[in-house]
Order: structure tokens, then C-alpha cells, then sequence
């Protein structure tokens, strides 16, 4: 397993870090063709944890060739977008701090959350439980709520980004110190 960069102690607040129950949203700017003129166009999209717990996706966009406007909303991005946020922003790992006994606990959590069938739902708490269930931050983020909210003890965390600000290279074991010379007469 690899290190998240927070420890294991309370988790670390940063900027953008969400307060509990707050809204959360991870963001992607990028660039598809002009649904009315076919033009390049910046669209921005965002992906929202909303305070009642549900996810939602939006994206705008406005064409600087032909002045069209687009707005649009649904509950997932689809996939290759989500691949690039995750991209661009890293995956978010769900950490469950205190595994129960099995998986089973985090299962029910999973797929009344998620809404994924049977095999699903085993699938990703088996991989919560190993510490290897990652998404994006408001999805993490998501589950990592509903989980608390059941009694089990997860969070939310990403490692550090690629590239950016590097973890602390751990420090050297300390060398022992030379014997103690005696003192002149
Ligand atoms: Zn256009």
C-alpha cells in the first residue's frame, strides 16, 4: 500500500478540503467541439458532492465563434471525462480506518450508496477494505460519508499529485553518536 502523503493521524486540512457535509467539487476544463458550429470550445466541467449527498455533474460552455451558450447537467461525466479529471486531479483513495471483521458491513453501505448490483458492490468493498478503492474526490468522498454515517470509520484522502509538491523524503536513520572522548588532562 502506498502512502497517502496525510499519515495516519486526523486527517489534514487544506485548501479545498471539504468540512464535513459541505459541498465538494472537483473540476475539468476542457475542450470539445461547438454543438451548434462545431468550433473548438473551452467547456467547464464540474463534478459536485452535493450536501444531500448526491452526485452531480455539470458542464458550461460558451462558443467564442459563434456566441451559442450550453449548459448541461446529469449525474455522472461520462467516462472519459472522469478518466481525465482523474488525470488531471489524481484519484482520491477511500480509506476505511478500522475494517470490520468483512466486507460486509461496507457492502450494504456501497450499494445503497451506489446503487451497484450484488457483484459490484463486493467488488469495491472488498477493495476498500484492502485500501485499493480510488475515484474521484466527491465520489470518494461520497462514500466515505456514508460509510461514517454507518458507523465505520473511512475518509477520503489523495495522495499527492504527480509532479507537484513532493512528500517529505523520509529522514535518515540517525547515526549513534561517537563515543565520548575523554577529556584532556
Ligand atoms: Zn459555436
Amino acid at each position: 500500500m502506498t502512502t497517502t502523503g496525510a499519515g495516519d493521524g486526523a486527517p489534514r486540512t487544506r485548501p479545498g478540503t471539504p468540512t464535513e457535509q459541505g459541498t465538494l467539487s472537483e473540476t475539468l476544463t476542457y475542450t470539445a467541439p461547438c454543438p451548434d458550429c462545431g468550433a473548438a470550445t473551452d467547456h467547464h466541467g464540474v463534478q459536485t458532492l452535493l450536501t444531500d449527498g448526491r452526485l452531480r455533474w455539470d458542464v458550461e460552455s460558451s462558443c467564442g465563434a459563434c456566441g451559442s451558450a450550453f449548459a448541461a447537467c446529469g449525474g455522472e461525466p461520462p467516462g472519459e471525462l472522469r478518466d481525465r479529471m482523474l488525470a488531471e486531479h489524481g484519484p482520491a483513495k477511500l480509506r476505511v480506518r478500522t475494517p470490520p471483521p468483512t466486507a460486509t458491513a461496507i457492502m450494504r453501505v456501497v450499494r445503497a450508496t451506489l446503487g451497484v448490483d450484488l457483484a459490484g458492490a463486493k467488488a469495491l468493498s472488498r477493495r476498500a477494505v484492502a485500501g485499493d478503492c480510488s475515484g474521484t474526490l466527491p465520489e470518494m468522498e461520497l462514500l466515505a460519508r456514508e460509510l461514517r454515517a454507518s458507523g465505520i470509520d473511512a475518509v477520503a484522502e489523495r495522495p499527492d499529485r504527480p509532479g507537484g509538491r513532493r512528500p517529505p523524503q523520509p529522514l535518515l536513520p540517525p547515526q549513534p553518536l561517537p563515543p565520548p572522548q575523554p577529556l584532556p588532562p
